[in-house]
């Protein structure tokens, strides 16, 4: 079905052999994603527009999977369009002949602009035909958008936006303004695309690689299985390593796939997708998983993951979490950095923690002190608060890889690299220990120390560098499994009441949501009003009191209570992401998150919920994810050993 819905697509794109892929082609991919939940009917239909750019015109692929991303580059490359939607929306509406105000209004009802521009486009008689929009233009108008600055460029990219719009008909101009918010929500999620794109390359491979494609009368159902799970493995470790579509498409569209893994690997310049730790209830549940091999606990420091590297060429970055670059917010650390390096270490990728340090006390501070420094432009005289860095993991040591290397290796080259400075540059705090009681009293020194608690690793057996994945061979300890549950929750506000009494005049609670990442929607988990200062509510009233942060209703991708006393009386714009503690889990008649994964019909929610700080570095996507939620939930109850869940009352 597929196949024949995508044939009839192309011709109706009047798309010819070789020539530009029209953007209406990949539209209508977009429609027939949007049109279901099920994410192999997603890869499917993917995998099909990829294989029919790579027979036809290969050139365009690298712009397709930009435009399917919602990506103009690499993360670290942070190329950003710095659209506002105000300016968006004056753009629709100057180039539909529409109100401004009139469609702010429209706006306020419907939610989506893309839709409305859409519909605009669809009521509009035009004096002459545009000329049809293909991929790589829309793509490079974009990046043309993301490069203007200085005087008037707000108008100069406002009238770009229009120039696209003016050529855009049908589906198109909803898609090209979805795209200019950042906001595409067809279902696409990254490792569906990258997925797509590992079928495609090996069912369709490109001409310049010399490679036929494989006969799959041959193969049979089961052998054709192998070869798509085979070049999933391949091109899923090196985007792993190597994070950026630009290298990895240039590379497959001349070399066989099967070849990238020893053509591309880890590279001082280009961020790694950190490993991510699983949460655990305490020391006997660590015992219980790691007890039989070698493993070492180490301080978890209370700030922010910075992965520093240094290039070939003597020069340093740093990249957070989220592989952007942060080299401009750290400048003081670089300079210091070289007094840290022995002299026979050149390029390295390191792994480390950067932590707010009070010099005068030779103290560590809290993240929430971290939180305060400039992001961007700091230069080394403005730094006012210092900053020491913990290094747990060496990933690259001159020009060697090392993350298929045990932790027990890694850990050794560090060590070899490195010298501890004493306020700028030490490693992490570690104990091998495997005795219950030794790791009892390293916790408490831990938190005696200022940190979150302890980070549990294995050293020799299942112990390499696994990037991106929340491995269980990385456990987390916190400090508040003392005070209920294992971990924290990073949550989304996407409503808000208004206060009474004392917090008349700002929003006295908020409605918060995980992100269920299957189906890219936002679902209710609790409504919280606990943990906030006085003068926290007056900040976070005013945040989302400006513009485009509030809305009239609800999107179409929250998932909320029914009950009247839970709906909120603002809907918020998902902007930001806060950290959150609670009592317990429990299924809820009312909320939604992780609805149909612990009970078919009712969804999770936390009692007692309090605010704990507000998480600068992740994205609303990035929150923590329904399948966590159902995960911690049943966990509670495991490890309580409790046969019964307690059903919430809100
Ligand atoms: P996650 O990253 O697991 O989604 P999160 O961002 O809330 O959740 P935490 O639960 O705080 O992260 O735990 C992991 C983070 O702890 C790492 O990303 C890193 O920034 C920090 N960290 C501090 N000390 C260490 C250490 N010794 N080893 C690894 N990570 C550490």
């Amino acid at each position: 079905d597929t196949a024949r819905a995508f044939s009839v697509e192309r011709s109706a794109s009047g798309w010819k052999a070789g020539a530009p892929v029209p953007y209406a082609f990949l539209c209508a991919a977009f429609d027939r994603c949007a049109q279901t939940t099920k994410r192999l009917e997603i890869t499917t239909i993917m995998t099909d527009t990829l294989r029919a750019i790579l027979e036809t015109t290969p050139a365009d692929l690298l712009p397709t999977l930009y435009l399917s991303l919602n990506a103009l580059g690499p993360a670290f490359a942070g190329i950003e369009l710095g659209l506002g939607d105000a300016l968006l929306l004056k753009a629709v509406a100057e180039t539909c002949g529409r109100q401004e105000k009139q469609l702010k209004a429209e706006l306020d009802a419907e939610g989506d602009l893309g839709s409305l521009a859409m519909a605009a486009r669809a009521t509009q008689r035009l004096m002459f035909t545009p000329a049809k929009l293909s991929v790589r233009r829309v793509f490079c108008a974009f990046i043309e958008i993301a490069q203007l600055g200085g005087k008037d460029c707000q108008q100069k990219k406002r009238d770009k936006v229009k120039a696209l719009l003016v050529a855009a008909v049908d589906n198109e101009a909803m898609y090209l303004v979805r795209s200019l918010q950042g906001k595409l929500r067809v279902g696409l999620a990254e490792q569906t695309v990258l997925t797509a794109l590992a079928h495609a390359l090996a069912l369709s491979p490109p001409a310049a690689t010399g490679c036929a494609p494989p006969s799959l009368g041959k193969l049979g159902a089961e052998g054709l299985h192998e070869v798509l799970a085979r070049a999933e493995t391949v091109l899923k470790d090196v985007y792993s390593q190597l994070p950026s579509y630009d290298v990895i498409v240039a590379e497959a569209l001349v070399h066989p796939l099967a070849e990238l893994s020893t053509r591309l690997h880890l590279t001082a310049g280009v961020p790694v997708r950190p490993m991510l730790a699983k949460p655990t209830k305490g020391i006997g549940e660590v015992l219980e998983r790691f007890g039989s091999g070698a493993f070492t606990c180490e301080y978890k420091y209370d700030g922010e993951r910075a992965q520093l590297h240094r290039l070939p060429d003597g020069t340093y970055k740093i990249f957070s979490r989220n592989s952007e670059d942060m080299t401009g917010k750290y400048p003081d650390v670089l300079q210091r950095l070289p007094r840290a390096l022995l002299d026979s270490t050149s390029s390295f990728i390191i792994d480390c923690e950067a932590v707010a340090y009070d010099v005068a006390t030779a103290k560590l501070l809290p993240f929430q002190t971290l939180s305060t420094r400039a992001k961007k432009n700091v230069s080394t005289e403005q730094v006012k608060v210092q900053v020491k860095i913990f290094a747990f993991d060496c990933l690259l040591l001159n020009g060697a890889p090392l993350i298929k290397q045990p932790l027990s290796h890694r850990r050794a080259a560090l060590r070899s690299a490195f010298r501890e400075v004493p306020g700028e540059f030490a490693f992490a705090s570690a104990s091998d220990s495997d005795n219950a009681e030794e790791i009892a009293d390293f916790l408490n020194d831990a938190v005696a120390a200022s940190c979150e608690g302890l980070m549990v690793k294995t050293l020799d057996v299942d112990a390499t560098y696994e990037p991106s994945k929340r491995s269980l061979n990385w456990l987390k300890v916190k400090k508040d499994y003392l005070e209920g549950m294992g971990d924290s929750l990073d949550l989304v506000p996407i409503g808000a009441y208004h206060g009474r009494g004392k917090r008349t005049g700002v929003y006295g609670a908020y409605l918060l949501a995980c992100y269920d990442e299957e189906r890219e929607e936002f679902q209710s988990i609790c409504k919280i009003g606990t943990g906030f200062s006085e003068e926290l509510l007056a900040q976070l009233a005013a945040f989302f009191r400006e513009e485009g942060r509030t809305l009239a209703k609800p999107r179409p991708y929250y998932r909320f209570p029914a009950k009247p006393d839970l709906v909120p009386d603002v809907w918020l714009e998902t902007c930001t992401v806060w950290e959150v503690l609670a009592a317990d889990l429990s299924i809820s008649p009312q909320h939604c998150a992780a609805v149909g994964e612990v009970d078919p019909s009712r969804g999770i929610a936390l009692r007692f919920p309090r605010y704990i700080r507000t998480r600068d570095d992740k994205k609303p996507e990035q929150a923590t994810s329904a399948t966590q939620v159902a995960q911690m939930y049943r966990d509670q109850w495991g490890n309580a050993k409790k046969g019964k869940a307690a059903v919430a009352d809100d």
